[in-house]
């Protein structure tokens, strides 16, 4: 079957990636350029798309047309009041849609959209060595059914069988392995690119992805921060006695502009960066060195100018950040250190390291509860990245792959009496959290060892350790601290454990590789190992959790005993100590072997209830006489 290749058609720039061999590439040109911006010049000589449309810019601003998604299925009455200015000539056309003059010929936008296809397409026939007919094309998630329908005819104009339109936060979602989150889990995606701004929020259910709600801007991006930068290199200019603005041609004009985003690109990895520009006029040549922090006090505004969008999406899908479970970041201006650092306090999400995907849990984060703010070394991949997996789904090519992600082996800690307890079980789609609370069974412990587990066995010891250690918590009566204990792989199969005392909120977290990564002969004999034994694997489980309770039930009558044995008919005390020590004859042995030996499970359940049935007058006893001593006590203080 032919391949379905996945296109992300921006309103900057456009991708087209596919499943090769079950990884999804995004396809570069022959230039090794895996970006396209989005940008077709219309000239006498045909059609140029692409960078080399791009740099023509200034040179020829009437027929460079740029930023056509905006135009896309909607009549030009509409576009007049919310589309961003551009220097070609926009007109209506005779069904009240949008014409774009490119000097020599008026063009739809669909038509317009439909040649940065058909380069694309070429893109991945070239890559491919094969023809390219059926592809999957991104939307943004508020598009209407008009712009739908545009983008599908765009691509049957450019000789491509448009199998699904999906939306962008989706594809991007797909991208980041989110469809393998548990269902009604619940993410935002914060996409910014060059000239619009989108936060969806989505809702995974039933295997799909919903979308709750989404706003964004389609005037605001990271041109607006270029913009700032020139302004602020226009000062810096006139301030060297350089030109001013109306003095600069159209060339030096673009060649600020330029600058400016290399600057800004630059700055996301330097501190600082030097911008040259020699021979901006024939005498003057301009040199300026910015720092990180004075971008970030340009930028900051424009970043800011998100967050309403932010909290008026939030507000229509009725969510706090809290009960988001990440925040997922899109768009080739999310990879600006202070965007995500303020994308990350809005959400309060939990503190991120950059160089790990998923970020749920880092060694000191200020909101452990909050979202995982998920990032990528190529967020401007991830929308073509995701329609490639969407297309490989349909093709069958993915379904493999898709079930390889999972846990191969039940991971668990070891809990009292020496049994396992699963927390995330075997074949769980990663990636997956889960977790539980434990609590002390000693007096005053202030300690508690967390050992994790990989296996099938119901005893700790039969399965394998990937690990142990420490958590301390404030001292307590048995029974009363209450340690949760969260487990997380995230998508690259890495086990995140996170250990906290719930009173104090002390924690720690252990990082454990490869929960996934299990030689899979390993997987089978501790499968084989888990079957062959289940029946004796169940049968310790019963007796080690019966004598638990058993032993419990045995000291708290003693102990009852102890404390009203005088005031009990002589043949009711009897009955009970000869009832209690029959419990404790099948409760033997104790001490050292008691972890090996499995007693007559059924024998102490019968044992344990009849204890618990004739023991119902003591207890009644014991509480009466408890009332008493607080009445007395009370009667003694009034
Ligand atoms: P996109 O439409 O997703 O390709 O995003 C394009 C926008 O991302 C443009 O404004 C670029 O200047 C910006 N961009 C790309 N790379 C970086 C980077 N490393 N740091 C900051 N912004 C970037």
């Amino acid at each position: 079957m032919s391949k379905i290749v996945g296109i992300d058609l921006g309103t900057t720039n456009s991708s087209v990636a596919v499943v090769d061999s079950g990884f999804p590439i995004v396809l570069a040109d022959n230039a090794g350029c895996r970006i396209t911006p989005s940008v077709m010049n219309f000239s006498g000589q045909g059609v140029v798309v692409g960078e080399a449309a791009k740099r023509g810019r200034n040179a020829a601003p009437k027929s460079t047309i740029y930023s056509v998604k905006q135009y896309m299925g909607r009549r030009y009455q509409e576009c007049t009041k919310d589309s961003r200015s551009v220097e070609y000539t926009v007109s209506a056309g005779k069904n009240g849609g949008v014409l774009i003059e490119t000097g020599t010929a008026a063009l739809s936008p669909e038509q317009v959209s439909a040649e940065i296809l058909k380069h694309l397409k070429k893109i991945a026939e070239a890559a491919l060595e094969e023809e390219v007919t059926r592809a999957v094309i991104t939307v943004p998630a508020y598009f209407n059914d008009a712009q739908r329908q545009a983008t599908i005819k765009a691509g049957k104009l450019a000789g491509l069988i448009i199998e699904r339109i999906i939306n962008e936060p989706t594809a991007a979602a797909l991208a980041y392995g989110l469809d393998k989150l548990g269902d009604q889990s619940k993410v935002a995606v914060y996409d910014v690119g060059g000239g619009t701004f989108d936060l969806s929020i989505l809702e995974l259910t039933e295997g799909t992805f919903q979308v709750l709600a989404t706003n964004g801007n389609t005037r605001l991006g990271g041109d607006d921060i270029d913009q700032r930068l020139v302004d602020h290199f226009a000062i810096k200019i006139a301030e060297a006695g350089g030109p001013t603005r109306e003095q600069l041609t159209p060339e030096a004009a673009a060649r600020i502009r330029e600058a400016a985003e290399m600057t800004k690109i630059q700055l996301s990895q330097a501190e600082s960066y030097e911008v040259l520009l020699p021979f901006l006029t024939s005498e003057f040549n301009f040199q300026h060195t910015v720092a990180r922090e004075d971008l970030e006090t340009l930028a900051r505004p424009i970043i800011e100018k998100t967050r309403v969008h932010c909290r008026r999406a939030m507000e229509d899908a009725k969510l706090s950040p809290s009960e988001l479970d990440q925040v997922i970041l899109v768009g080739g201006q999310t990879r600006m250190p202070l965007l995500r650092r303020l994308v990350s306090e809005w959400f309060g999400c939990a503190e991120f390291e950059e160089t790990r995907g998923n970020l749920r849990i880092g060694e000191n984060h200020h909101h452990p509860d909050g979202p995982a703010l998920n990032i990528s070394q190529h967020p401007d991949e991830a929308v073509a990245l995701g329609a490639a997996i969407q297309g490989a789904i349909l093709t069958g090519e993915f379904k493999d792959v898709l079930l390889l992600d999972v846990t191969p082996l039940s991971l668990g800690i070891e809990t009292f009496g020496g049994l396992m307890n699963v927390i995330i079980p075997r074949n769980s789609t990663i990636p997956v959290k889960g977790g539980e609370t434990f609590t002390t069974a000693v007096d005053r412990q202030r300690e508690m060892l967390v050992h994790l587990l990989q296996g099938e066995r119901e005893k700790a010891k039969d399965n394998w350790s990937l690990g142990k250690f420490i958590i301390e918590f404030e001292e307590a009566p048995r029974g009363v601290p209450r340690i949760g204990v969260q487990f997380e792989i995230d998508i690259n199969g890495v086990l995140h454990v996170l250990a906290r005392d719930i009173k104090t909120g002390k924690e720690k977290v252990q990082q454990v590789r490869s929960a996934v990564d299990v030689d899979d002969a390993d997987v089978q004999q501790m499968v084989e190992e888990s079957v062959e034994h289940a029946f004796d694997d169940l049968a310790a489980r019963r007796w080690i959790e019966g004598s638990l309770k058993a032993r419990e039930i045995a000291k708290a009558t003693i102990q009852g005993l102890k404390v009203c044995g005088e005031e009990l008919d002589d043949n009711y005390r009897r009955a009970i100590e000869e009832s209690v020590s029959a419990v404790q004859q099948t409760l033997k042995p104790e001490g050292e072997s008691a972890g090996e030996y499995v007693g007559d499970w059924k024998k102490l359940q019968d044992q344990v209830k009849a204890l618990d049935e004739l023991t119902h007058d003591l207890a009644e006893i014991q509480m009466q006489k408890l009332m008493d001593e607080l009445l007395g006590q009370k009667g003694l203080a009034s």
